[in-house]
């Protein structure tokens, strides 16, 4: 049995990974302050310690006697970056700082949550880790500075790190109401519901959903493969999908039929993404990725 931390814990990816920790039978702390959280998705046997993961103090306690840290803690929006850009960068480039600087006294090794968004508009597809990295927003380039800050803690202080760039992660417990929330928790919640569902623009744009459960088995894997040379890869399923593809999709799953209606297309929206999973195969032997269909059932099973 290991100890693991957990920044980010009572969140939707976190919630997940923090389950399958305790099926694994390890340990497992969480600190999270609630902020998008919820105590109700902390894993059973979990302890949970309520509080900023910018805050040194607290972090340095949280981080005492584990074995490795998932740092998954962070304003996980755009949108809010946009709006709270100081506040965001604080919990999002800070916090991930303050947990590294926690981590070197005992060499911790540091899993963290990256992003596609550090690509900013993809010169190529599928987007390789090599692509250039031209951020198009405060949370894209705090989360390209978390990168060059693990990269500084493995070469300056010897702490084994591994980052990972989530694409667009689905899966239950992904909060419909809220307003930063992922299109396809959306659109489950409304088909569900027999409402209809806005695409904006032609619905021809693409993205890489992937459902959370292949995440989780990411963020196990890279707590093996952390180490100082801070690696970095892609966690994505290879697959591109349309907005009106996925609505399609969705409603198949919700035994439905889609009633989209269409709204202006927005201005500086990202055409096509879609990563290469070739990277993360070859590091963490990651098998294939769950159908999209499957994934969205889980969803709505859920809701
Ligand atoms: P989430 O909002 O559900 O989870 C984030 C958790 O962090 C919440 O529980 C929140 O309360 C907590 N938190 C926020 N600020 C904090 C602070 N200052 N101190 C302590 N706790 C704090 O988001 P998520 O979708 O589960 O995202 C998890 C991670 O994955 C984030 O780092 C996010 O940027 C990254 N990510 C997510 C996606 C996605 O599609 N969901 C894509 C790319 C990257």
């Amino acid at each position: 049995m290991a100890v693991f931390l957990v920044t980010g814990g009572c969140g939707f990816i976190g919630s997940h990974l923090c389950a399958a920790l305790r099926a694994q039978g390890h340990a497992v702390k969480v600190l999270d302050d609630l902020s998008t959280g919820f105590e109700e998705n902390l894993a059973p046997g979990a302890e949970l310690i309520c509080g900023d993961v910018a805050d040194p103090e607290t972090v340095r306690r949280a981080m005492e006697g584990v074995d490795a840290c998932f740092h998954l803690a962070a304003i996980a929006s755009v949108q809010r970056g946009t709006e709270d850009w100081l506040g965001t960068h604080r919990a999002n480039l800070t916090g991930t700082i303050v947990v590294l600087d926690a981590a070197r006294s005992r060499r911790v090794p540091v899993v963290y949550a990256s992003s596609a968004a550090v690509y900013g508009q993809p010169t190529a597809l599928p987007i390789t880790e090599d692509a250039p990295t031209r951020p198009l927003s405060a949370y894209g380039a705090d989360k390209l500075g978390c990168e060059l800050h693990a990269r500084a803690a493995g070469e300056v202080h010897g702490v084994p790190t591994f980052g990972l760039r989530f694409f667009n992660v689905f899966g239950p417990r992904q909060d419909p109401r809220s307003p930063y929330t992922g299109v396809i928790s959306i659109f489950c919640d409304r088909l569900d519901r027999g409402e209809t569902v806005t695409i904006y623009g032609d619905g021809q744009q693409t993205r890489d959903f992937v459902p959370v459960r292949h995440v989780v088995s990411a963020l196990l894997a890279a707590a093996d493969a952390a180490s100082v040379e801070a690696p970095v890869a892609n966690v994505c399923t290879g697959r591109p999908t349309s907005v009106l593809e996925l609505a399609e999709c969705v409603a198949k799953a919700a035994g439905v039929s889609a009633r989209v209606v269409h709204g202006p297309a927005r201005p500086g929206e990202i055409r096509h993404s879609v990563g290469s999973a070739e990277r993360a195969n070859a590091l963490l032997g990651l098998g294939a990725t769950p159908e999209l269909l499957d994934g969205l059932a889980e969803v709505i099973a859920w809701m």
